[in-house]
C-alpha cells in the first residue's frame, strides 16, 4: 500500500540523513583535534615547465592521516572545516608548514621557485587573515617572491571590493595570486586584471578529455590564448598522458601538473626527485 511505502521511504531518507550527519559531526570533532594530534602532514607535487621539463614549482596539498580512519580526502574535510569556522586555523597551520619547508630548500640550493599554497576564500574574509600572513613570513624568513597563493575561481570571481583590496596587497607584498580549477566558474577577465592575477590553472576536467572531446580540446586552447593576451602564465592540472603534454606543448601552455610528472609525495620523496645545484 502507498502510504506505507511513503513512510518506509521517509524513514529511509530520513535515516540517511541522520547517518550523514552523524558522520560530519564525528569529523568535524576529530577534526578540531587534528593539529594538536599531529596528524596533519603536507605532500608536494611538482609543477614542471613545458619546453625545458624541469621542476620549477610545487604545490603543497594538505593530507589528513586519522588514528583510526586513516586518510580523509582534503575534497571531504577542507569543505566541512570551512562551514565549521576550523579554515582558518587549518589554513595558518598549512602556510606556515609549506614556508618553513621553502625557506629550507632555497637555504639548500634547491632550484624550486615557488611554492603554492591553496587558500580558501573563508581565510580572505577573515580580518586577520593580512597579518597571519605577514607574521608567517616573518617568522619563517621566506622572501615572499617564493610564494604563490592558489584560490578557486568560482569564490575569488565574485564581488568585495575588500578582497581586491587584499588580493593587491598580497600581490604588492609579492605574493603572486593565481587562479585554481579555471574555466569551472564564472570570471570576468577585467576582474583578473583587477586582481592582479599572475597564473591561471586549467581546471583537471578539460585536461583528461583533451583528444576526446573536440569542446575541451577548444576551451583548454582558448584558456591558454586567453591568459597569454592577459599576460598571464598558465598551468594544466591533471595531466596523466604523453598525449596531452603533447598537445599542451604544441599549444605552449606554460607549465604542466600532473599523475603524468608525479603524484603528491612527501617532503624526502620531492628532495629526490630536484636536483641541488651547490
Ligand atoms: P586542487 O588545489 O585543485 O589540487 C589538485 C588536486 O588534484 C589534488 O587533490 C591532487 O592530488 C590532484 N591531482 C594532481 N594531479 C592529478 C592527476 O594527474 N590526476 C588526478 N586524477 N588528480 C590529480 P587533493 O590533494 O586530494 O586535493 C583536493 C582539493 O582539496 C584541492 O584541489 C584543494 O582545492 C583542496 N586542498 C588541498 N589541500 C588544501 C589546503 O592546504 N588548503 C585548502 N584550502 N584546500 C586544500
Ligand atoms: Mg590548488
Ligand atoms: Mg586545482
Ligand atoms: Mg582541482
Amino acid at each position: 500500500n502507498s502510504k506505507m511505502n511513503r513512510s518506509n521511504n521517509f524513514e529511509f531518507y530520513n535515516s540517511d540523513l541522520k547517518k550523514k550527519a552523524l558522520e560530519e559531526f564525528i569529523l568535524e570533532n576529530e577534526l578540531r583535534h587534528a593539529i594538536k594530534r599531529e596528524e596533519f602532514s603536507l605532500n608536494y607535487q611538482p609543477l614542471v615547465d613545458v619546453s625545458s621539463e624541469k621542476i620549477v614549482g610545487v604545490e603543497a596539498l594538505i593530507r589528513w592521516n586519522h588514528k583510526e580512519h586513516g586518510f580523509v580526502s582534503p575534497a571531504k574535510f577542507i569543505p566541512l572545516a570551512e562551514r565549521k569556522g576550523m579554515i582558518g586555523f587549518i589554513g595558518e597551520w598549512v602556510l606556515e608548514k609549506a614556508c618553513r619547508q621553502m625557506k629550507k630548500w632555497i637555504d639548500s640550493g634547491y632550484p624550486v621557485r615557488f611554492i603554492a599554497v591553496n587558500i580558501s576564500v573563508k581565510q580572505l574574509e577573515s580580518l586577520e587573515f593580512l597579518d597571519n600572513v605577514k607574521r608567517i613570513i616573518r617568522e619563517t624568513g621566506i622572501n615572499p617572491r617564493h610564494l604563490e597563493f592558489e584560490i578557486t575561481e568560482s569564490i575569488s570571481m565574485t564581488n568585495l571590493k575588500n578582497r581586491t583590496e587584499i588580493l593587491r596587497e598580497l600581490d604588492d607584498m609579492g605574493i603572486a595570486l593565481s587562479i585554481d580549477d579555471f574555466g569551472t566558474g564564472y570570471s570576468s577577465l577585467g576582474k583578473l586584471k583587477k586582481f592582479a592575477v599572475r597564473k591561471l590553472k586549467i581546471d583537471r576536467s578539460f585536461i583528461s578529455d583533451i583528444n576526446i572531446d573536440p569542446n575541451n580540446t577548444a576551451i583548454v586552447s582558448t584558456i591558454i590564448a586567453i591568459a597569454k593576451i592577459l599576460n598571464m602564465k598558465v598551468v594544466a592540472e591533471g595531466v596523466e598522458t604523453l598525449e596531452q603534454v603533447e598537445f599542451l606543448r604544441e599549444k605552449e601552455c606554460d607549465l604542466i601538473q600532473g599523475y603524468y610528472y608525479s603524484r603528491p609525495v612527501t617532503f624526502d620523496e620531492f628532495e629526490k626527485m630536484i636536483p641541488q645545484e651547490i
